[in-house]
């Protein structure tokens, strides 16, 4: 989805993308957090719209001490906020279900009534494999049209589409 918030940044660079695809998947690095005491912090704070908005002020204000070729700030923030929005239309089996997606404004954990999105079971068993091999099939389904549509459709159909409006 970072390439979503692609253009949104005006287009930006390889290191901007690479910045903006970093901060769409950031939200998941709590997952490391258990390393350090032993809890699941997985799908907390992280994943909330006031982790996205602080991902758009801190962009901002490595822009404003000079950091150059960043994303802009709402392109940091969306692509942050992107991550948020895909987890909440996912099927979540694990307690306590959902995500705290309106952290700090709320401790509460929030998911969506219809699930587009597959768990994803942390196993290497065929019947975990399979499982995955169908979220994948599912996820680029529904986001690869919107990734095509963000980084701009082939000129071919340009073409086409151009020439069916009388446009030369
Ligand atoms: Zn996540």
């Amino acid at each position: 989805m970072a390439g979503v918030a692609r253009p949104a940044a005006g287009g930006g660079g390889f290191r901007s993308t690479l910045v903006l695809v970093f901060l769409a998947t950031a939200p998941d690095l709590d997952l490391a957090l258990r390393l350090l005491d032993g809890a699941n912090h997985h799908r907390g704070p992280s994943h909330s719209l006031g982790a996205a908005l602080l991902a758009g002020v801190g962009v901002l204000a490595l822009r404003r001490l000079g950091v150059s070729r960043l994303p802009g700030a709402i392109a940091a923030a969306a692509a942050w906020g992107s991550h948020v929005v895909l987890d909440y239309f996912g099927l979540d089996t694990t307690p306590p279900i959902g995500l705290m997606a309106l952290w700090p404004w709320s401790g509460g954990f929030f998911a969506s009534p219809v699930s587009i999105f597959y768990d994803v079971p942390r196993s290497f068993s065929l019947r975990a494999m399979r499982h995955n091999a169908l979220a994948v099939f599912i996820e680029a389904l529904v986001l690869l049209p919107l990734v095509w549509l963000a980084w701009g459709r082939p000129r071919s159909f340009q073409g086409a589409a151009a020439k069916l409006r009388g446009v030369r």
